[in-house]
């Protein structure tokens, strides 16, 4: 018989689970707990069940965990990258971001991804397939048991687009949120996406009680088809009034991202062109200068960035600049996997 496997699942389906073994509601919060609490993956340790019950798991369940590939860590940053490998093979990559304030997990949503933008690792990749929801939880597991810290923030900007696999995404911000359990705050779980426009409607008509990040990368349409071919797809203006939808529904501020690339999108008047784009429109800009993999991308200057920075301060808009913690271990998502 095949084993069930219990990560991923949520409370309801535990209990279920439990009750169908014959066992009484109440062990399904301590199993519940045991696993997304004390991250246990052995039922020998679950020392507040009965032995028998134990012993009829073991028959029955496992709780699998994702196996390392690898590990590297940032000398400057303390930084972490993981590869992981999937029941399939498949590889992917999770990074564990330490900061004085806030501990941050930064998850794959897809193996691969079918958008080709062109300044991203993982695009060089392709698209595999779409992560289920335990694949998605089980990389922050994976990563709380190895670091050994308690960890406040997660974010979507791994490997693949969130908005192209939503259900199994949504399925693992809600295990991650659950009080019970991982309890990752809703506004510490940040789901970036390159703008798929029926899915930010969608996200806003669920209120869903996540944040979002949308990754603009361009001011101009022509720009953007060149360096994110989905922008053929769904343009500027049909993204910008999705994003304003999205924020006037949630009244939450959306995140745009703009990745930096010297000599393609990073000069003043791409600046202002960006700035009047976004007028009147109360949001955030994170400016991420570019992660460089290949000779063709380059990062701009940090002069360059703050002049393209400043251009935004007299803004509604706060603005900050992410510079990349792990430019020595390949922090562009993808590297690791492509190698
Ligand atoms: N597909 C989603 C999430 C993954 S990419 C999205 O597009 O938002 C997460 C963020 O990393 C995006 O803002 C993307 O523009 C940015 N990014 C991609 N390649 C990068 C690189 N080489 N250097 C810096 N940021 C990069």
């Amino acid at each position: 018989m095949k084993k069930t496997n219990l990560t991923g699942l949520t409370a309801d389906e535990i209990e279920k689970f439990v009750v169908s073994l014959g066992e009484k509601r109440f062990r399904a919060k301590q199993l519940y707990s045991w696993i997304y609490t004390r991250l246990a993956t052995q039922f020998d340790e679950m020392t507040n069940l009965s032995k028998d019950f134990r012993a009829r798991l073991n028959e029955v369940a496992t709780i699998a965990t994702l196996e390392k590939v690898k590990s590297i860590r940032s000398s400057e940053s303390n930084t972490q990258k993981f590869l992981f490998k999937l029941n399939d093979g498949a590889q992917i990559e999770s990074v564990f971001i330490p900061e004085p304030r806030r501990k941050t997990v930064c998850l794959s949503s897809q193996v691969g991804c079918a958008l080709g933008c062109q300044f991203c690792a993982t695009a060089t990749l392709g698209f595999k397939r779409d992560l289920k929801r335990r694949e998605i939880i089980a990389q922050l597991m994976a990563i709380m048991r190895e670091v050994d810290e308690d960890i406040t923030n997660v974010v979507f900007m791994g490997m693949g687009e969130p908005f192209l696999n939503y259900d199994e995404v949504i399925a693992a911000c809600r295990l991650m949120n659950h009080p019970d359990g991982l309890a990752v705050g809703n506004r510490r779980i940040v789901i970036s996406t390159c703008g798929i426009v029926p899915a930010i409607r969608r996200f806003a008509d669920e209120n869903q009680p996540f944040k979002l990040a949308i990754s603009l990368n361009a001011p101009t349409d022509e720009l953007r088809n060149r360096i994110m071919p989905i922008n053929k797809k769904y343009p500027l203006s049909t993204l910008i009034s999705a994003a304003r939808y999205y924020s006037l529904k949630a009244r939450f501020r959306v995140t745009f991202e703009y990745v930096l690339i010297a000599g393609v999108n990073d000069s003043v008047q791409d600046a202002r062109m960006l700035r009047k784009l976004l007028s009147g429109f109360p949001c955030k800009i994170n400016l991420i200068p570019l992660n460089p993999f290949s000779p063709d991308w380059k990062r701009p200057s940090e002069d360059q960035v703050n002049r393209f920075a400043a251009e935004f301060y007299d803004m509604h808009a706060v603005v900050s600049v992410r510079w990349s913690r792990g430019a020595d271990i390949q922090a562009a998502c993808g590297q690791l996997a492509a190698k």
